[in-house]
């Protein structure tokens, strides 16, 4: 059996955290012979609700799981850990406008990022799933100056899955006939779910649907597919799927992967995108390190696409610019 390592969980009362915990506590995200000590922040207010769900992870008795820390400090939160599923975020009140959910966000992402700065173990992994999830990861990376920047990411991966599926769907394959699907981006209706690239069962996915079902219907459900969860699930939305796709993430960062998945990493200047940007690529991974996969043709189409998304990111950017290190 290895050492235990420490894995931090914001937002542990929420409903992403609820479908996210067990299964780290199993050792779906690490692996079977990796014990795990869960760090669980949250705000004072959730802490009663996330006294309940320690209960019931302690009732699972899991063989991996050593040890729970729960509390509402955020230092304690990140003393020593390896991986931080950063997922607590405030929503979005009514009449609250998109400036106003940065500001708010900024400034708890700001003091998280600091703390994993001084308290954290020195190779961590971070993964931003709260949203403005890539924003938050640039204030979150930003705050962190002693940490590499290689060391945060934020989610696309259940906007990747969803193209996957919905590809999938549309030709009558397996899941795993499709690959070299994309998310480029940002984490919100500007991203760019891209098949130019994907294949099925080895041949071009694009050869094999309409570019009339790829515009008008695949990009805008992959691009909607919250909203449309929220309404069908009365208010409600997505927290399973969301989870899923946040311990793959981890999974796949740390354990590698030779198959295209998409990730929102800080920009290498790839693809013309800015140095820096928290940016969603097709990436590849080896030994914990991330390869944004190089040399694709990205045409006229593709490319307004592509910018159009950066620029929604550089005006968050530029909007939480005061918060910034
Ligand atoms: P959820 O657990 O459902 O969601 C948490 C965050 O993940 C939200 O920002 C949500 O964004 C985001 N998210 C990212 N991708 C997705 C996706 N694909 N589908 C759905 N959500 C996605 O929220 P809850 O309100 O149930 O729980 C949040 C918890 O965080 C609360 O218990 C709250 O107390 C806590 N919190 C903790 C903080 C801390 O630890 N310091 C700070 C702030 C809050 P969206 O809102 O856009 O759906």
């Amino acid at each position: 059996m290895k050492k235990p390592v420490r894995v931090a969980i914001t937002g542990g009362a929420g409903q992403i955290a609820y479908s996210l915990v067990f299964r780290i506590a199993s050792g779906e995200m690490l692996g079977q012979d990796q014990p795990v000590i869960l760090h669980m922040l949250e705000v004072p207010a959730a802490l009663e609700a996330l006294k309940g769900v320690v209960m019931e992870l302690h009732d699972c008795a899991y063989p991996l799981l050593e040890d729970i820390v729960m509390t509402d400090d955020v230092n304690i939160a990140f003393s020593d850990v390896d991986y931080a599923l950063l997922v607590g975020a405030k929503p979005r009140g009514p009449g609250m406008e998109r400036s106003d959910l940065l500001k708010i966000n900024g400034e708890i992402f700001t003091e998280q990022g600091k703390a994993l700065n001084d308290f954290a173990s020195r190779d961590i992994k971070v993964l931003i799933v709260g949203n403005p999830a890539n924003t938050n990861a640039y204030i979150t990376m930003h705050s962190a100056p002693d940490l590499d920047r290689k060391q945060f990411s934020s989610m696309t991966r259940l906007d990747h899955n969803r193209a996957v599926s919905q590809l999938a769907e549309k030709t009558g394959v397996k899941i795993t006939a499709v690959k070299n699907v994309i998310i480029w981006g940002n984490h919100s209706t500007t991203q760019y779910p891209d098949i130019n690239h994907a294949t099925i069962n080895g041949q071009p996915a694009k050869s094999l649907v309409e570019q009339d079902w790829i515009i008008n219907e695949f990009m805008p459900t992959v691009q909607q597919r919250g909203t449309a969860i929220i309404k069908a699930r009365g208010g409600k939305s997505s927290a399973a799927s969301a989870a899923f796709a946040a311990m793959s993430h981890m999974r796949d960062w740390v354990m590698g992967t030779d198959e295209w998945t998409s990730m929102s990493i800080p920009s290498d200047g790839s693809y013309n995108i800015p140095e820096g940007l928290i940016y969603s690529f097709p990436v590849t991974i080896k030994d914990g390190k991330i390869n944004i996969v190089q040399g694709l043709e990205i045409d006229q189409f593709s490319n307004k696409l592509l910018i159009a998304t950066q620029h929604e990111l550089e005006q968050e950017c530029e909007a939480v610019a005061d918060l910034l290190v």
